[in-house]
């Protein structure tokens, strides 16, 4: 459907090699876009671009930490070098730390913060010329249900996807003059290498997330194909400063 379709259009998925970023990118590709697969493990980032390239799309590799201001501006940098313009931002590289607020370090509040909200900046910022020249563009960032709820466990990144919430609505109205339209996905439970770390650390979990679900299931990347391709296409192109969640009913469950 035209309303849906990104041929011709470049997206940058950060942490796009795994979880819930290839599910992402994978919607994408199929909706006609080309990707940048941009983390940091370059031998996943290759399976990821073979994967999509089977796909038919143009797909491409760039080692990056998002940490890293000068990192983030040569992915940028190297995109539109190599896919000829920048349309779609996915900031989804994100990792925790999962330690109660009194013991984590400013080491651990840091490598949160940067991982996760710090990078989203950073590759917004850098990202914004290359929209601006191609006429626009779509900023999508992840948060997650800690962008809603507490967490005893939680500190650190629940602050910073906290943070994902606000930021993206204070791109949503810096840049509409821009046609840049900026929006956020807030995850539920989904099965990924984040969570498999959090049900080992939080014994119980697995079974806490079914009963409190209404779907009565965690989610699975795939599942973020939908949103994502609606968010990045001329069908969300008066829908800017949102956050929505994509957690079979989670944040709504009393
Ligand atoms: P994964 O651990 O499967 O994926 C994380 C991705 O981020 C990997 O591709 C990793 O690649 C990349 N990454 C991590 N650190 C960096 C870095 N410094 N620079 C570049 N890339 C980095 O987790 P998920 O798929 O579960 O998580 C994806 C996003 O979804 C995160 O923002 C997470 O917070 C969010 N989320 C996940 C939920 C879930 O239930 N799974 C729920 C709510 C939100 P590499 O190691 O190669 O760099």
């Amino acid at each position: 459907m035209k309303l849906f379709d990104l041929k011709g259009k470049a997206a940058i998925v950060t942490g796009g090699n795994g979880g819930i970023g290839l599910g992402i990118a994978r919607g994408l590709a199929q909706a006609g876009a080309s990707i940048a697969v941009a983390a940091r493990n370059a031998t996943k980032n290759a399976a990821a671009v073979k994967e999509l390239e089977s796909l038919g799309v143009k797909a491409t590799a760039i080692e990056v930490d998002v940490r890293n201001e000068a990192s983030c501006r040569a992915m940028v940098a190297k995109t539109a070098q190599t896919l000829g313009r920048v349309d779609i931002l996915v900031n989804n590289a994100g990792t925790n730390v999962r330690k109660l607020p009194q013991d984590a370090s400013l080491a651990d509040w840091r490598e949160v913060l940067d991982t996760n909200l710090t990078s989203a900046f950073l590759c917004s910022q850098a990202v914004y010329p290359e929209m601006v020249k191609a006429g626009g563009g779509k900023i999508i960032s992840i948060g997650s249900m800690l962008s809603i709820f507490g967490g005893p466990l939680m500190v650190a990144y629940g602050s910073s996807k906290g943070g994902i919430v606000q930021l993206t609505r204070s791109l949503a109205v810096a840049w509409a003059k821009d046609n840049i339209q900026a929006n956020a996905i807030l995850p539920g439970w989904i099965n990924t290498d984040l969570t498999k770390g959090a049900r080992q650390q939080m014994p119980g979990l697995q079974e806490r997330i079914v009963a409190r679900t209404p779907a009565g299931r965690w989610g699975e990347p795939e599942e973020f194909a939908g949103i994502a391709v609606f968010l990045a296409s001329a069908a969300s192109d008066f829908v800017t400063g949102t956050a929505i969640p994509v957690d079979g009913g989670y944040s709504v469950h009393f």
